[in-house]
């Protein structure tokens, strides 16, 4: 029998973490932890680290926290790390085959990257990645023959359709997407909603930011980037569409007219665990879909005019160079600061904006003007706010 796969999970405390580590768990023949991570949550990372021994785990830069995960894990020989270098540092370890790429946002970057740079696979959850700067972690993907396996579920519909076809050209992708909990709402009803409307998603239970970006549509806007560099698509041929059952996660045109489709009920947990089990299909007995219960899909435009965040990000899509770096990082400010109550829904919207007209536009981004243009545009936003 082969070694278990040794995976590191950065971002284990979040809501992909969690599950992560519940596929992880139910299959220990097959997969092993190695690395867990955690910016805030010290408590849960310590009883994560005690439940599945890892080799290492890394704490956020708070010296307390640090302390307290160092105390509580003293009598094991789990080694404990803390602060952003060493989520790098760890990253370029040999003690794991696959990193899960679980943290959210911008700040996911770097240990990606650099697990990349040291041959690992990467199963990717972390969509801000690729928005920020697919160019440069694709190409290096491919420089170190590493597989990056998508995780976001429209991303692993995709994958999954497109396996087996590898010779077969993609006309088109479809991307679904849910609608998010202000579906069918107009501007008069938006400008009131608060945080805690936002978060409630109907048919996903996410973090907090991607939770605010399914309820403004910028989610789709960031997949849609996303999609563009895994499947080395043109923006003309990534198509979204509202499907408000959140059965189809996403599916394939392709040259022939034929299309494919990959179903099942909404869970995370599938494209995790295909991620982390990649060729093979793990067998579970999560709840199937009955199609008796669903017996109308329903697929509609989005309307572009209410959710304005989706042209803009269809915008940075097209326009390419920094400007979808600058777009994620206006879109953190701005979700940071709703989350808040700092400002009101559609604030994040011109917020976003007016940053992507004030950075200056770099048509070919090294990595140093990715992280410049994110800085840039974090500070442009925050005095936006000031105002
Ligand atoms: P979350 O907020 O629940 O968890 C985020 C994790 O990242 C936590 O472990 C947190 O401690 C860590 N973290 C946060 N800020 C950090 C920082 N500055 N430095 C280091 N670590 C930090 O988020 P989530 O919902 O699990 O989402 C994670 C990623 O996966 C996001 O990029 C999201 O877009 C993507 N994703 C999530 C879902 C979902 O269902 N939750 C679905 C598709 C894609
Ligand atoms: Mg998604």
């Amino acid at each position: 029998m082969n070694n278990p796969k040794r995976i590191a999970i950065f971002g284990s405390t979040g809501s992909i973490g969690t599950q992560a580590l519940e596929v992880i768990a139910a299959h220990p023949e097959l997969l092993s932890v190695e690395v867990l991570t955690a910016n805030g949550n010290d408590d849960l990372l310590i009883e994560q680290a005690l439940r599945h021994n890892p080799n290492v785990v890394v704490i956020g830069g708070d010296n307390a926290k640090y302390a307290k995960v160092r105390a509580a894990l003293e009598h094991t020989d789990i080694k404990v790390f803390s602060g952003d270098a060493a989520l790098v540092e760890v990253a370029a370890m040999d003690i794991y085959d696959l990193m899960l790429a679980a943290i959210v946002g911008y700040a996911g970057l770097r240990p990606t990257l650099e697990a990349i740079r040291n041959g690992k696979a990467v199963a990717l959850a972390n969509k801000e990645t690729l928005v920020v700067a697919g160019d440069i972690v694709m190409q290096m993907a491919m420089e170190k023959r590493v597989p990056v396996i998508p995780v976001d579920s429209e991303h692993s519909a995709i994958f999954q359709c497109l396996v087996g076809e590898h010779r077969n050209p993609i006309e088109k992708v479809i991307l679904t997407a849910s609608g998010g909990p202000f579906l069918g709402r107009k501007t008069n009803y938006l400008v009131n909603v608060k945080r805690e409307h936002a978060l409630q998603h109907p048919n996903w239970n996410m973090g907090a930011k991607i939770s605010v970006d399914s309820a403004t549509l910028m989610n789709k806007g960031l997949e849609m980037i996303e999609a563009k560099w895994l499947f080395n698509l043109k923006p003309e041929q990534i198509q979204v569409l509202i499907h408000p059952q959140s059965i189809v996660h996403s599916m394939v045109q392709f040259e022939d007219g034929s299309i494919k489709a990959q179903m099942g009920l909404p869970d995370m947990k599938l494209p995790i665990q295909y991620a982390l089990a990649f060729p093979n299909r793990l067998a579970n007995s999560y709840p199937r879909c009955d199609f008796r219960k669903f017996n109308t899909l329903n697929f509609d435009e989005p309307d572009y005019r209410t959710f304005r965040n989706l042209p803009l990000a269809i915008e940075a899509l097209k326009k390419g160079g920094n400007l979808p770096c600058v777009l994620n990082a206006a879109n953190e400010v701005a979700v940071w600061a709703f989350l808040q109550n700092r400002i009101g829904f559609l604030d994040m919207t011109d917020i976003i904006e007016q940053t992507m007209q004030k950075v200056s536009w770099i048509d070919k981004p090294s990595i140093d003007d990715y992280y410049h243009s994110d800085g840039e545009a974090r500070l442009y936003a925050g005095e936006l706010m000031k105002l």
